[in-house]
């Protein structure tokens, strides 16, 4: 994998496609600024070598030029994230861009406007890449979010650099990450996989079953399996028609001699509130009107027992609602027995929105070997697919 180290960028444009697609509050100021600092390194690194660094990113989804979608607004957060003045012009493709580009001289850093204002870089548009491509001397992607999309600015691009294209520090370590996982893992592997639905998580715990010795299922999904297995499950949440899809899962990680462990028992509430009645039943027994909306006792024993049993851990969904106070334990105790886990030797990866949302809320982050900063991407390598972003660079 050719990255930023390799390359000698002395005297040249190098074209970065980054992740700026940070949130921004009702006064247009970055409120979470992870993802510029995620690309610092790739960028201080093309400026070290005397090279000057060309940013684009897509910001939102906008659908004509809307100025909230304007990445002029992530100028005073990126100048001071990067501790270099940003420059900005307001077109990604023109003639204004290829004056800006002109004037830029080595450490110096420009910001194109938000590539997404052109309907050609959801498209693909190969004239469009070509346009952005004859802006530089090199191509970089350290946009891992956006690496499983084929867009101009993440894989048709590419095309234009047969030789001088790379990896951005950022992309690399995730797809190194994430390797220890499904690759070169140390037994025995363990993936905890929570969130609310099944149906968004099958296809990645049918891919990891070949890789892994224990599947932890939490959550709201945890419910399909357990009405499947003909326990009363209340009114959680079931995906009804899903019921057989997890059968089959159960069987699957039967024959491949996966341990499956599902929760014993849960935190029901009387309605989806943090303010609602609770109780802690069987999760099989569960009386009608009542949901189980986090972990028990018990089973967080159970899962922190096998967590620490494990020598590298994957975590993708929280296995309550840890948005609601009374129904985050669950989550926070899974996440305090992987910290435990990392701090004893193991290789811990935790991944996908709402899990990163979970580590940082409860200070982990610092805790667990890897934090992946892509979600879709992440579930999509997960999935065993190729990324776009990824071939068009290994072309
Ligand atoms: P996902 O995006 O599929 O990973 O799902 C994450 C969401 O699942 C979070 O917002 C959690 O609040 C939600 N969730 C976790 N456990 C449950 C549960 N038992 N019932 C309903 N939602 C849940």
């Amino acid at each position: 994998m050719k990255t930023v180290n390799d390359i000698d960028f002395k005297d040249k444009k190098v074209l970065i496609r980054v992740d700026f697609n940070v949130p921004l509050n009702a006064k247009m100021e970055v409120t979470d600024d992870t993802r510029i600092r995620a690309a610092k390194p790739t960028i201080i690194s093309v400026l070290e070598k005397e090279g000057s660094c060309i940013l684009m990113s897509h910001l939102g989804r906008p659908k004509n030029r809307e100025e909230e979608f304007s990445l002029k607004h992530i100028v005073k957060c990126a100048t001071e994230v990067l501790g270099v003045q940003v420059k900005f012009v307001e077109d990604c493709v023109g003639e204004k861009v290829e004056e800006a580009v002109a004037e830029l001289q080595p450490g110096e850093i420009l910001l194109l406007e938000n590539l997404r204002y052109h309907e050609e870089e959801k498209l693909g548009d190969w004239e469009f890449a070509k346009k952005l491509a004859d802006l530089a001397d090199y191509y970089v992607n350290d946009a891992f979010g956006t690496a499983h999309r084929a867009h101009a600015s993440t894989a048709v691009i590419a095309d234009f650099f047969p030789e001088n294209k790379c990896f951005g520090l950022l992309l690399a370590s995730e797809v190194e990450n994430l390797n220890k996982v499904l690759t070169t893992g140390q037994p025995p592997v363990t993936a905890i996989i929570g969130g609310a639905k099944v149906s968004s998580k099958i296809t990645v715990i049918e891919n990891i079953l070949d890789k892994i010795d224990h599947l932890i299922i939490g959550g709201g999904m945890a419910f399909t399996f357990i009405k499947a297995q003909g326990g009363a499950v209340g009114s959680s949440l079931v995906e009804e028609d899903k019921q057989d899809v997890a059968l089959d899962i159960l069987k699957q990680a039967k024959a491949k001699n996966v341990e499956v462990h599902l929760p014993s028992d849960a935190i029901i509430a009387d309605s989806f509130s943090n303010e609602a009645a609770t109780d802690i039943a069987a999760v099989n027994n569960i009386p009608n009107g009542w949901m189980g909306l986090d972990t028990g006792p018990e089973t967080n024993r159970v899962f922190a027992d096998v967590i620490g049993r494990s020598q590298t851990i994957l975590w993708n969904g929280p296995v309550g609602v840890f948005e609601m106070e009374n129904f985050a334990q669950g989550t926070i105790k899974l996440g305090l027995a992987i910290a435990e886990a990392t701090e004893n030797g193991a290789y811990s990866l935790v991944g996908g929105g709402d899990s990163v949302a979970a580590v940082k809320r409860f200070q982990l982050d610092d805790r667990v070997s890897y934090v992946s900063t892509g979600g879709g991407a992440m579930l999509e390598m997960l999935e065993g697919k190729q990324l776009p972003g990824i071939d068009a660079l290994l072309k």
